[in-house]
């Protein structure tokens, strides 16, 4: 479903992010990127939704290359594209509904202010997901009184109500404690599993990634040096 093909990113500050990196990622398919702090690894997921543009290379969604597409193309794609991020890019003063509402409303003020109230099937959705993830008993929380493992809730389902075919997921659990982390690596596996979800989780907790995904991809100073089962990873990565 995703073919990525001889990827480079050179920054213009002249940092080689990726070396020609090439990777296929199949429908259904979960896969965990792991690898040093400066691997490349956002640099990865920023080319694949192109944040950024990269240097050289293709990046196929379905067949579509997203490195050359135009606005309106590019726009549709991403609409395939869930992003997860570390620090979980909520919107502070908003309620957790309201923050889940944004990932298939874009800007949810505009629907308050301006057309008095958000569509019912948007907010029956919001309210099935925020159900699934285990937050549904607290929708009208603002976002910043949330702990850091329901934030990561929030910007879960947020991802999904778009009904994404493929999860872009940088550093999910790096701002939470170990108990949370696994509970989220859990979580997302688990509805990637049940939606039929590709993922790319950007990791650096390797006993982590090993605990719950089937592929691992090593990437370091920009270049895979691995790609296949936890098991058999060494040391040395
Ligand atoms: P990571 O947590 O992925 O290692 P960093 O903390 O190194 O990322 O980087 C945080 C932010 O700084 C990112 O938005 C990244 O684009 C930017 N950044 C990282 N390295 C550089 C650099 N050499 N020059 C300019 N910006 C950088
Ligand atoms: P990782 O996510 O694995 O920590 P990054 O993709 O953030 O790695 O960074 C890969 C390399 O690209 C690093 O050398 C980093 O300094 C560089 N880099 C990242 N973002 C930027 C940026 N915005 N400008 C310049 N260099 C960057």
């Amino acid at each position: 479903m995703l073919e990525i093909d001889s990827l480079t990113m050179r920054y213009p500050t002249g940092d080689l992010a990726l070396d020609s990196v090439s990777l296929s990622v199949e429908r259904g398919q979960v896969i965990a990127l792991i690898g040093p702090s400066g691997a490349g690894k956002s640099t990865l997921i920023r080319c694949v939704n192109r944040l950024v543009e990269p240097t050289f290379g293709s990046i196929r969604l379905n067949g579509q290359d997203i490195v050359a597409m135009g606005r309106t193309d590019l726009r549709r794609a991403r609409r395939k594209m869930g992003m997860i991020f570390q620090e979980y890019a909520l919107v502070e003063r908003l309620s957790v509904m309201e923050n889940v509402l944004s990932g298939q409303l874009g800007n949810v003020g505009f629907w308050r202010s301006y057309l008095r109230r958000y569509p019912q099937p948007a907010v029956d959705e919001a309210f099935r997901l925020l159900g699934r993830v285990g937050l549904d008993h607290m929708v009208d929380k603002r976002a910043d009184a949330l702990s850091g493992g329901q934030r990561q809730r929030v910007g879960i389902a947020r991802a999904l109500i778009q009904n994404p075919e493929i999860l872009l997921v940088d550093e999910p659990t790096a701002s939470l404690d170990p108990k949370t982390s696994r509970q989220i690596m859990r979580l997302i596996i688990e509805l990637c599993r049940e939606r039929g979800l590709g993922a790319i989780i950007n990791i650096h907790d390797v006993p982590l990634a090993m605990m719950f995904v089937e592929r691992i991809v090593g990437l370091r100073a920009g270049v895979i040096v691995y790609d296949g089962p936890p098991k058999g990873l060494t040391d040395d990565r």
